[in-house]
This record gives C-alpha cells, sequence and structure tokens, in this order.
C-alpha cells in the first residue's frame, strides 16, 4: 500500500499559471489624456503594439476583485485541503495594483464583517473566508490553520506578527526537499476568518509603520537608494532563477542568491502549485515597464511544477486507508 500511495505521489510536470491584470487608468493618466498601450483582445490574449501574448487568463481593466479570485485562488482551497502547497504572488510595477489584488481595501479601518461584503475585498480577505466555508461545509475536523506575515526589506526578514520593534532578522533554512523554514517565524493558530482579519490588520499597521520610519529617517534617500537597490537585485535574481528554470540546459538554479528566491524556492520548480498575477498600468505612459513585465510573465509561462501531497496528509490519508481497510476486514470476518 505505500507503494501506491507513493506513486499517485509522483506526478508529471505541470507549468505554473500565469495570469495578467490591466488595471483602470488612474487620475494621472486621465488627466494626461493618456492612450491604451495594451488591448485584452481575448480572455486569454493581450496585444501591444509590438506583440501579442497568450496567458492563462487575461484580466481587463474593468474586471473585479470577484473575477480574479475565483479564477486564481478559489480553485485552491481545494488543492490546499487536499494536502497541496499553494502559492500566489503578485509581480508587477509601482502602483499597479499589486496590493489592491492581494489585499484590496483597508484592512486597518474595515470590521472583519465588512470584508465579506466589501467588494474591494481582495484575494487574501476572501480565501480566509471561503477556507473555513469549506471546512465547515466538508465536516472536516483534523485540520489546523496557521497563519504567518513577514516582510521582506532590503534583503532581511521581519515577522509583522511579532510586536518587538527591535527584531533581529531571521534565518531562512531549506530542508534538501527543497522546504523553506523560516526560523521563529510566528505562526498563528486562527479558528475563524475574523482570526485572519486580525493578524492581517495588526500585520499591515506594522507593515505602515516600519515604511514612515524609514522615510522619516535622516538620510532617507541613501535608504531609498539601498531599498530601490536591494529590490532590483531581489528581481533581477527572480529573472535569473526564472530563466534557469526555462533553459533546456541543466543549469544551477541561483535560488540562494536573494532572499525572495530563497522563499520562493519550492514555488519555482518545486513541488508547490503556483499562480502568478502580473499586473500592469494600460498607459502608455508606463509602456516599457509594461512590456518588461508582460515578458518576464511570459517566460514564467514556461515554468514546471511538479506538485506533491505533503508527507503529514499523506500520512493521515494512509491512516484513514488503514482504519477503512481494517473496518471492512473485521466486516468479513464477522460475516
Ligand atoms: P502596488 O501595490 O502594485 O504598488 P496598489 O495596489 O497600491 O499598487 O495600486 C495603486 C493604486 O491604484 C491604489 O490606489 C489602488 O487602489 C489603485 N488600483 C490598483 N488596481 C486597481 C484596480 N484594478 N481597480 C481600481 N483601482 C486600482
Ligand atoms: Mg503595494
Amino acid at each position: 500500500m505505500a507503494a501506491q500511495i507513493n506513486t499517485q505521489k509522483k506526478k508529471v510536470g505541470q507549468n505554473i499559471k500565469v495570469v495578467v491584470r490591466v488595471r483602470p487608468f488612474n487620475e494621472k493618466e486621465s488627466r494626461g489624456r493618456s492612450r491604451m498601450a495594451v488591448n485584452c483582445i481575448s480572455p486569454r490574449e493581450i496585444q501591444t503594439k509590438d506583440k501579442k501574448y497568450c496567458f492563462d487568463r487575461v484580466f481587463q481593466p474593468d474586471c473585479n476583485q470577484l473575477d480574479i479570485y475565483s479564477y486564481v485562488v478559489e480553485p485552491m482551497i481545494n488543492d490546499v485541503l487536499a494536502g497541496y502547497n499553494c502559492t500566489v504572488f503578485a509581480y508587477g510595477p509601482t502602483g499597479t495594483g499589486k496590493t489592491h489584488t492581494m489585499t484590496g481595501g483597508d484592512p486597518s479601518s474595515l470590521s472583519s464583517l465588512d470584508w465579506r461584503r466589501n467588494e474591494k475585498a481582495g484575494c487574501i480577505p476572501r480565501v480566509a473566508a471561503n477556507i473555513f466555508d469549506e471546512i465547515a461545509s466538508r465536516k472536516v475536523n483534523d485540520y489546523n490553520v496557521r497563519v504567518s506575515f513577514l516582510e521582506l526589506y532590503n534583503e532581511e526578514v521581519r515577522d509583522l506578527l511579532n510586536p518587538d520593534e527591535r527584531q533581529p532578522p531571521l534565518n531562512i533554512f531549506n530542508d534538501n526537499k527543497g522546504a523553506v523554514f523560516i526560523q521563529n517565524l510566528n505562526e498563528k493558530n486562527v479558528f475563524n476568518s475574523n482570526d485572519i482579519y486580525e493578524l492581517l490588520k495588526q500585520g499591515t499597521l506594522r507593515l505602515d509603520l516600519a515604511g514612515s520610519e524609514n522615510i522619516a529617517k535622516s538620510g532617507a534617500k541613501d535608504k531609498r537608494a539601498l531599498e530601490l537597490a536591494n529590490i532590483n537585485r531581489s528581481l533581477l535574481i527572480l529573472g535569473r532563477v526564472v530563466q534557469s528554470l526555462t533553459e533546456k540546459s541543466n543549469r544551477h538554479v541561483p535560488y540562494r542568491d536573494s532572499k525572495l528566491t530563497r522563499i520562493l524556492q519550492d514555488s519555482l520548480g518545486g513541488h508547490t502549485k503556483t499562480c502568478i498575477i502580473a499586473t500592469v498600468s494600460p498607459a502608455d505612459s508606463s509602456y516599457e515597464v509594461t512590456q518588461c513585465t508582460l515578458e518576464y510573465a511570459m517566460r514564467a509561462r514556461d515554468v514546471k511544477n511538479t506538485p506533491m501531497v505533503n508527507e503529514k496528509v499523506t500520512q493521515v490519508q494512509m491512516f484513514k486507508q488503514l482504519t477503512t481497510e481494517i473496518e471492512e476486514l473485521k466486516r468479513k470476518l464477522e460475516a
């Protein structure tokens, strides 16, 4: 039986899912009478003046938060409950809607009830509610939902659920299967969606405080330069990781060259089910960065992961299977 379960675990490579979300014009772009630099010509295609790109899905400026959630995140609830690790990450230039897509609204000013009814709510508050709905409807009782919330800033990892302002940066470890662990990162047990909203608010508040502190400190200009250099470095390495994963040659994948790629190691070329949401502006004034983003996203479509069910779940499943078999045998014996 163990062998049977092992063969079930062996899965063929699966391309990671890549979608593009084009936001509406912002005020500045509207005032400047920007023109559209991209055209969403079908649910999967986006056209620029230079090229036509095909993705798993292209979301037009008039799409709403629920459209994205339903396509990208909702199907993953099933996968998570089946024991897969799932990652969703937003990628795109500043101001194109990453935070809007993932969080949406303003977590610090909304009460938890609002999240459910708020059409601005992004993927995180939506999945927080739905995961517990799903657990309740399936009457699953051997589950454990935990939340962690971290910030990666200037190549340092900090725990946003740790109230200590002076916490030292946390260390990242990989096990030999590629799984990533962050030492001393809080993993808070949560029992309903309100618990998650509360942590989301706490973490976001800490993130905002840290942000304004960085600007207020003297030497803000140097700081900003360092910040940008580190962001660029992370993205450069991310690009290199994607590049080497999609090249035919079995080249060394430079995961270890940045914290971002270390954290995402299992999500890119590993055993996780991954979706990237590339966000772009529609305006011709942003055309260059939009094109870079689309090119990057295109390349990422060729990354293959081999999703695998986590050991722990497999053991639980095996236990269940054995229990059923024992019961069946007992019944047969008694008959
Ligand atoms: P990022 O996190 O990528 O820097 P934000 O999510 O903060 O960008 O978005 C920048 C601004 O544009 C915010 O005011 C946000 O509310 C708005 N915005 C982004 N995407 C959309 C969208 N799809 N619809 C409406 N407003 C959006
Ligand atoms: Mg943001």
